[in-house]
């Protein structure tokens, strides 16, 4: 029964609840699974909302570094998060807020802050019930005022740092009524040599959920392909589930797939049927199947896009490469993207050779960027689409300081202190800044727009908004400068310049926020579906920009 031996418990908040939890390995897809479930409610017509737990000591995600854990994620309200709350934006096409991830660090630190201020009335204060009752508490909060509520527990069950969160799981189970609660356990199945699927790891995975007190309502089995009927039979017997429950989940090519795939395997109608509320969904005819349509469509063109970065892993560009994939669902193109390390690109731009279009993504740190102002001004002069993203905008801007105005030695001081033209320079507010956790400009701000400017024919109405995380910006000192030519900072607010183009360009496009952080499959972001009509058709928005055209192999 609950426990309210802490002040955190309120039993009225919460409704339905879906646990995800994963065994055998990490990296099995958990997180697809738990959103691909949730965009199939949301198709039946399901407001659903979803948290990640991630077991580690982190507070949260901002000091992380991309080269071991892929990009920051960062939402709406500046939170830096794992990026796996991207998936789960993309997918339910929602905005979260720092409440839908739970780190360890984050639980500890609220219950000892607690703790010194003597909220705790002298009790000593222990894992159960004071650390339980605070994850049991923030997942309520969360799903309060929700359909249904899923719950992703990142690691593997096992692992010493997820016990509190299965221990408040296990509560979890026994204060729900048992058609509010669900517990899915994804797992994998590797073949024998013989080629055959075998269910052994999965058969002791589901041993170790229960020796802490939980028995799973579903097993999803990621497996190369198709689950075969005799593991799914095997794995229904030992693991004390109907083979109804036993959710096959094969290789993709691509991971907007895999809702449809869960579909055609019954996971959405079996979690509906056993939360009780399959007979509130919109019938099967009724069901919302954009998803569906945009995913199936077949890809027409196909374009190649260079992404010119120095962190060389895909995971740390990851809503780069989601926000193109977007875009060319939005064009039914193809979008390859080519990866480009900046510290290959010197005089010599032969890395580049051929493509379609640039993005110079966001970036720390001075390695790489000599490369990038290169890429930036290759794509200027030889009018090859651009964009650039935060760090990619600040370099675009360098770039035209340099080689356009002449003031070679102009840079951002995050990269030469003593530069004589500092044309980006640290945000007056960054000045006293030490700890790097959580203070940068962060989240969401609006820009006004320029009106006729290629920004205008991008973003419906006179503003756009973007997430940011930075502490440099466009030194006000050289705007006038800057603009007196064919640069022009087109969208800005209170003397922040959040948005340059370039004229007589087909497509020169920087923002000092992230437009890849609010793309999602249902409503790609403008600046890359610019970016990918742009590279289809170079002539597009030659009257936008008033640039002229050049034969496209001289641009290449
Ligand atoms: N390093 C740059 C800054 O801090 C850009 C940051 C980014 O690209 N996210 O302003």
């Amino acid at each position: 029964m609950p426990t309210e031996s802490s002040p955190e418990y309120d039993e009225t908040l919460g409704d339905k609840f879906v646990f995800v939890t994963g065994g055998v390995m990490s990296g099995l897809g958990k997180g697809i699974t738990a959103a691909s479930l949730g965009r199939l409610l949301e198709n039946a017509g399901f407001d659903v909302t979803a948290v990640k737990i991630d077991p580690y000591l982190n507070v949260d995600a901002g000091t992380m570094n991309p080269f071991q854990h892929g990009e920051v994620y960062v939402l709406d309200d500046g939170a830096e998060v794992d990026l796996d709350l991207g998936n789960y934006e993309r997918f339910l096409d929602v905005e979260m807020t720092a409440a839908n991830n739970i780190t360890t660090g984050k639980v500890y630190q609220d219950v000892i802050e607690k703790e010194r201020s003597g909220e705790y009335l002298g009790k000593t204060v222990q894992i159960i019930p004071h650390i339980t009752d605070n994850i049991k508490k923030r997942i309520r909060e969360v799903a309060e005022g929700h359909d249904v509520c899923i719950i992703e527990v990142g690691g593997t069950v096992g692992d010493i740092e997820g016990m509190p969160f299965l221990e408040a799981l296990r509560q979890f189970q026994t204060e729900e009524a048992s058609d509010d609660f669900l517990l899915t356990h994804v797992t994998l199945l590797p073949y024998s040599e013989a080629g055959e699927q075998k269910t052994k790891p999965t058969q002791h995975s589901v041993k170790e959920v229960r020796s802490i007190g939980l028995q799973p309502d579903i097993i999803v089995g990621r497996c190369e392909d198709q689950l075969e009927e005799k593991p799914r039979e095997k794995i229904a017997l030992f693991c004390d589930v109907p083979t109804d429950a036993v959710i096959s989940n094969p290789d993709v090519d691509e991971i907007y797939e895999v809702p449809e795939v869960l579909e055609a395997e019954g996971f959405g109608e079996y979690v509906m049927e056993q939360l009780g509320i399959a007979d509130d969904a919109y019938p099967e005819d009724d069901r919302d199947y954009r998803w569906r349509d945009r995913v199936t469509a077949e890809r027409t063109d196909s374009v190649e896009i260079a992404l010119v970065g120095k962190y060389g892993m895909d995971d740390a560009y990851m809503s780069v490469y989601e926000a193109l994939r977007h875009a060319g669902m939005e064009l039914n193109t193809s979008v390859e993207t080519r990866w480009v390390h900046a510290e290959d690109i010197t005089d010599s731009v032969q890395s580049l050779t051929g493509v379609d279009g640039i993005i110079v993504p966001g970036g720390f740190g001075e390695r790489g960027v000599g490369g990038k102002i290169r890429a930036a001004q290759y794509a200027r002069e030889n009018d090859v689409p651009y964009l650039g993203l935060c760090l990619g905008f600040q370099v675009a801007v360098i770039e035209y300081a340099q080689n356009v105005l002449g003031l070679t030695a102009a840079h951002s001081t995050e990269f030469d202190e003593d530069t004589p033209h500092p044309v980006i320079d640290i945000m007056p507010e960054q000045y006293d800044v030490e700890n790097l956790g959580g203070t940068m400009r962060l989240g969401a701000y609006t820009a006004a727009i320029e009106s006729d400017s290629l920004a205008d024919t991008l973003y419906t109405g006179d503003t756009c908004e973007g997430r940011h995380r930075h502490r440099f910006e466009v030194n006000p000192d050289y705007i006038d400068r800057l603009e007196a030519g064919q640069l022009t900072f087109s969208g800005e607010m209170n003397n922040r310049m959040e948005l340059v183009e370039y004229a007589k360009h087909p497509f020169f496009f920087g923002t000092q926020f992230h437009p890849e952080y609010n793309s999602r499959p249902l409503s790609p972001s403008p600046a890359f579906v610019g970016l990918v009509t742009a590279t289809l058709d170079r002539s597009a928005y030659a009257t936008t920009t008033g640039w002229e055209g050049k034969p496209a192999a001289d641009a290449r």
